[in-house]
């Protein structure tokens, strides 16, 4: 018996060299020809999913892959992409994918908003979709009072909440309006509403409402700080915590028809979070009351000047100068930066949001988002010289009536009524 294993073995091994030999005859059927690659699917291989601040790129480039029938990617396919939700910006030229079947979204960035964003990959009819978010640590908590608004109107509160979330980035500490409810009516103009005690406001309230106020023409609107933070020491200190706007029933059909409610929306907005309205309390304004009131805010400077305006803002910016109580005092000079849209007029057409609105909101205390900005130059002198006059006619003294603030509550809900409107 001990011989006969490797006896065994080696009998095997003799029959496999055999089969071997019988296969190697040249009998073999010819396999048939494989069918050529066909982009059958285009998927997002890179990128999906991700978050980011407003205007900014994506920390991974988004990279859509076309395959064929057997998942290999395919080279020299032509992809397209586009932007589908959001206002995110994509280069829409076509691409041709790589040797291994991709295409790299080129120059993508989120929109200016904070909300959900997509990107869509196209090649030979086939589609993909990629989504994104907007997101900001500042956090604007939009409540409606009153009658019920236009939809228009709805949306552009809406929006405007989330372009302004999309600019200003930082978290405030939280306020706590503490264990009595707070009336609304008083300063605030917010009628028939109040705050439940221990209502927690991170960051900030804003009551909106489309009601009449004083019939067709005049007042068009009315807004501002109605509670500010009182954190001495805080960089938060005086920052808005309820605001309220309040747009003229009679005049709101006007405004949606010219195309000019939501930037009308959205520069209201901006008064309740700060600009104009606490440049005083802030101490940022110089010279209020006369013929050159300026911002003096290093940051809204630097800002100016990098829109080209190092000769108008060496040391601080132009205030408006004109127009009576709620124009002069609490917005950019019309004469020297036109359309932008914290002037105390909105232009016909574009009114852009600039960086240095943005960044004067930084020097109010907030943290900020320039890359949020609407592309926006200093128009030159020659702006000022043929348009300033013309401008000057056109205006409407008192088309909006801008709040100060009423009152300062604490973190904890101490509430101090502000003596004069300031
Ligand atoms: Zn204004």
């Amino acid at each position: 018996m001990q011989i006969s294993i490797p006896f065994r073995g080696f009998i095997s091994l003799v029959v496999a060299v055999a089969l071997t030999a019988a296969c190697g005859g040249g009998t073999e059927p010819i396999a048939p020809p494989k069918p050529p690659p066909v982009a059958t699917s285009i998927v997002f291989t890179a990128g999906a999913n991700q978050s980011g601040f407003a205007g900014m790129a994506p920390a991974v480039a988004a990279v859509a892959t076309v395959k064929d029938q057997f998942g290999n990617g395919i080279p020299g396919d032509t992809v397209i992409f586009s932007i589908v939700d959001g206002d995110g910006t994509v280069f829409g030229l076509p691409l041709v994918t790589d040797a291994s079947g991709n295409a790299t979204a080129p120059q993508w960035k989120l929109g200016k908003s904070v909300g959900p964003q997509s990107l869509r990959a196209t090649a030979k009819g086939l589609t993909a979709l990629l989504t994104a978010t907007v997101t900001s640590s500042y956090n604007i908590d939009l409540r409606f009072f009153g009658p019920p608004m236009p939809d228009a109107a709805a949306a552009g509160f809406t929006a405007a909440a989330a372009r302004i979330s999309g600019s200003v980035i930082g978290d405030l500490a939280d306020v706590n309006v503490g264990t009595t409810a707070v009336d609304l009516d008083k300063g605030c103009g917010v009628t028939g509403v109040s705050l439940p005690a221990g209502t927690l406001i991170d960051d900030v309230i804003i009551y909106a409402s489309v009601a009449p106020i004083d019939g067709v023409g005049k007042v068009l609107a009315f807004s501002g700080p109605c509670f500010i933070r009182s954190a001495p020491g805080s960089t938060s200190d005086k920052l808005t915590v309820i605001g309220t706007m309040q747009f003229d029933s009679d005049d709101i059909q006007t405004l949606i028809s010219r195309g000019s409610l939501k930037d009308v929306i959205q520069h209201e907005m901006l008064h309740v979070v700060g600009i104009g309205t606490l440049w005083s309390s802030k101490g940022v304004l110089a010279g209020a009351g006369t013929v050159d009131s300026r911002f003096t805010g290093t940051l809204g400077i630097n800002a100016c000047i990098g829109l080209g305006g190092s000769t108008i803002c060496p040391t601080s910016v132009p205030v408006e100068n004109s127009g009576g109580a709620g124009t002069a005092d609490g917005h950019w000079r019309e004469t020297t930066f036109g359309n932008e849209l914290m002037t105390g007029f909105i232009n016909s057409g574009l009114n852009p949001y600039s960086t240095m609105s943005i960044q004067s909101l930084g020097d109010l205390g907030y943290s900020v988002n320039p890359a949020a900005a609407d592309p926006y130059n200093i128009p030159g002198t020659n702006f000022m010289a043929t348009r300033g006059a013309a401008i000057l006619g056109e205006m409407s003294p008192a088309w909006e009536s801008v709040a100060k603030p009423a009152a300062m509550i604490t973190r904890d809900g101490h509430i101090t009524r502000l003596q004069q409107k300031q």
